[in-house]
């Protein structure tokens, strides 16, 4: 897809009947925030056309014929070691490799990288919270790589801290993961060149993921309503983001792979498996053995802020670190359909972002966006509680994700 990232949509760069080469430009856009593409693998462009996008409906992409004997590109935490020193590399050199290399919040939130990690002399950074808490429920692509990968992660982690010039760092952790939290605790003492980091084992609950919470679990403080971490001189990013850093700044890879968990009632054989971006959401079912008789839905993402899918042909992206397939029995009540709102309040109880979801929802769908915008929509984090403790059954979040996407569309921040 040339739509990965929050910024300017990358045009492309190659033609129709190209042949090219992994780690090939393909995309690129010449404004700030942006990310440029990469070619996951050798092969040859078919075609430059709209393909189903798992968020914006149909997108435009580059549609690549795989070589059939394309060797597939491996992970690589073992090219990485324990003495590796951050201050080999100039502040100027990592902002400039991971600008290179297309790197984007790899969690979820699609935000290019490099343009989080230049320092502003103005509002300096003197937090960095490295995200390890998985967005949601089902999905454990960054576990697995927090326990295979961890010193990568902590060589990512170091290059941020040079860059940003700040050497107060969390990594946060889920208390349900004890043993990530004793992996990094270990790691951190066999490398001598990094100092700073601390390993914290937070709560696990939903949406501890949210960059917002976790601040607030870290450090007790609030990001402003509307407003973005550094406001308040904090950074949060994901550990595979992190990841993804240490292989462009040392290994001088552009973002290409990442880790997908495939997962649910739904799936035979549910895994974390290492994909090219832009790999089809069938093959990797297929990959894992196929559907079970009762799988019912297909979400990229999670089952609470993911988005269903009937295009079985749609592309994971930079950010899409899971599917999840589930059954019947899975969805439970959604199935039994919509009832008028019973003014219970649970929805407002829920709202991790205080926010009155009812409202808002009601605003949204009859397209009322700048009322909606006055009940905060945009503080939203699409969470997804709403609609999960809603008796009635009403799609909140859904009607507040709509709203939201209709509001970047009159502000020209969305493609039509
Ligand atoms: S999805 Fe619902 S519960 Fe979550 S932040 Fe938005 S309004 Fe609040
Ligand atoms: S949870 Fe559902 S039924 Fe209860 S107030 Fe909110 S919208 Fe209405």
């Amino acid at each position: 897809m040339l739509s990965q990232h929050i910024g300017a949509i990358c045009k492309p760069v190659v033609n129709k009947r190209d042949h090219i080469t992994t780690g090939q430009l393909i995309g690129n856009a010449e404004a700030f925030v942006s990310a440029p593409i990469y070619s996951p693998v050798n092969g040859t462009v078919k075609d430059i056309a709209l393909q189903s996008h798992p968020v914006l409906g149909r997108a435009e992409a580059i549609i690549i014929e795989s070589d059939e004997d394309n060797s597939p590109k491996q992970p690589c935490p073992d090219k990485f070691s324990a003495d590796f020193d951050p201050r080999r590399f100039l502040p100027e050199q990592i902002f400039d490799a991971v600008r290179k290399a297309g790197i984007v919040g790899m969690g979820g939130a699609g935000f290019p990288t490099s343009v989080k990690i230049k320092a502003n002399p103005n509002s300096p950074i003197n937090t960095i919270i490295i995200n390890g808490c998985e967005c949601e429920p089902f999905i454990t692509c960054d576990y697995r790589i927090m326990l295979e990968w961890t010193v990568q992660i902590l060589t990512g982690v170091s290059l941020i801290g040079r860059v940003l010039n700040c050497d107060n760092i969390y990594i946060a952790i889920e208390d349900n993961k004890p043993d990530a939290v004793a992996a990094f605790k270990q790691a951190i003492q066999k490398m001598p060149s990094i100092s700073g980091i601390k390993v914290v084992a937070v709560k696990t609950k939903y949406p501890q993921g949210d960059e917002r919470q976790l601040i607030k679990s870290i450090i007790n403080k609030n990001v402003p309503t509307g407003g973005i971490p550094p406001m308040i001189n904090v950074l949060v990013a994901n550990v595979a983001t992190a990841a993804a850093i240490a292989e462009a700044v040392v290994l001088d890879n552009p973002l290409t792979h990442r880790v997908v968990t495939i997962s649910g009632g739904g799936i035979k054989n549910p895994g974390n498996f290492y994909a090219p971006v832009g790999t089809s959401v069938s093959y990797l079912i297929e990959l894992a053995g196929g559907l079970n008789n009762d799988a019912v839905k297909i979400i990229l993402g999670g089952p609470m802020m993911g988005f269903a899918i009937a295009d079985l042909s749609t592309p994971i992206t930079k950010t899409g670190g899971a599917i999840t397939i589930l059954t019947e029995k899975e969805i439970g009540p959604a199935k039994r359909g919509q009832t008028p709102c019973i003014r219970c309040g649970r929805c407002i109880e829920v709202c991790p972002m205080n926010l009155n979801p009812t409202k808002i929802a009601h605003a949204a769908k009859h397209n009322l966006l700048e009322t909606a915008e006055e009940y905060y929509m945009s503080a939203c984090i699409d969470c997804g509680c709403c609609t999960y403790t809603c008796p009635a059954n009403i799609e909140l979040s859904g009607f507040i994700k709509t709203g939201k996407i209709l509001v970047a569309r009159q502000k020209k921040l969305m493609p039509k």
